[in-house]
């Protein structure tokens, strides 16, 4: 475990300038929050799996969604092997977002590129094992090479459903209210997890 960690506090001993360094670079991805908390209250259920496999339009099309992605039972274990994760929380604002349109792509790219570097920034502070989870499928590439070689494999990384991760009710358990876009022109939150140790 990292010696900064001092896990029974509230603020799960992550140094406060820490905390500030990395929302300070968040902020220039659009990341509005950073909050420390257990992986112990990271929800995983196979009814998520299910959900990918029938009604999502990703499943076999991308290196971050299923089948590519590990199972439930290696996502366990998985978590098991961190002691500490950061939630990221954004806000979205696409008219139409169900369109997987130019300006929806740019956006959710500066997320993924964003969520990536503040892994590297805590990677660098000594929390080696840090490992992101990233929120929605993978926009790198307008269209993912899958089954081929992935074109930018150092910044490929699962998204947090493919995990089988319940995202809703592990925000639920954090206490915060999840942000859902009910009609076209609403805002809704992108959310990525960074696990480390
Ligand atoms: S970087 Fe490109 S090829 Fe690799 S997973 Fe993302 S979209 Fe697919």
């Amino acid at each position: 475990m990292n010696k900064n960690i001092l896990p029974f506090r509230p603020d799960w001993g992550v140094p406060a300038p820490l905390l500030k360094d990395l929302l300070e670079k968040g902020k220039r991805f659009n990341i509005e929050e950073i909050i420390p908390f257990s992986p112990k209250e990271i929800n995983v259920a196979q009814w998520v799996s299910l959900k990918c496999r029938y009604g999502c339009s990703r499943y076999g099309t991308s290196w971050c969604c299923p089948p590519a992605t590990p199972g439930l039972d290696k996502v366990e274990q998985l978590l098991s092997e961190y002691s500490l994760a950061f939630l990221l929380v954004g806000t979205q604002h696409f008219p139409e977002f169900y369109k997987n349109n130019h300006q929806k792509r740019l956006r959710q790219i500066r997320s993924w590129k964003g969520t990536i570097s503040l892994e590297r920034a805590l990677f660098l502070d000594g929390y080696y094992k840090a490992f992101s989870l990233v929120g929605e499928a993978c926009a790198l590439c307008k269209e993912c090479a899958y089954p081929e070689d992935c074109r930018f494999p150092a910044e490929r990384r699962p998204s947090l459903e493919s995990l089988s991760i319940d995202v809703i009710g592990t925000l639920k358990k954090l206490g915060r209210t999840p942000r859902i876009a009910q009609h076209h022109c609403e805002a809704y939150s992108y959310y990525a997890i960074i696990l480390v140790e």
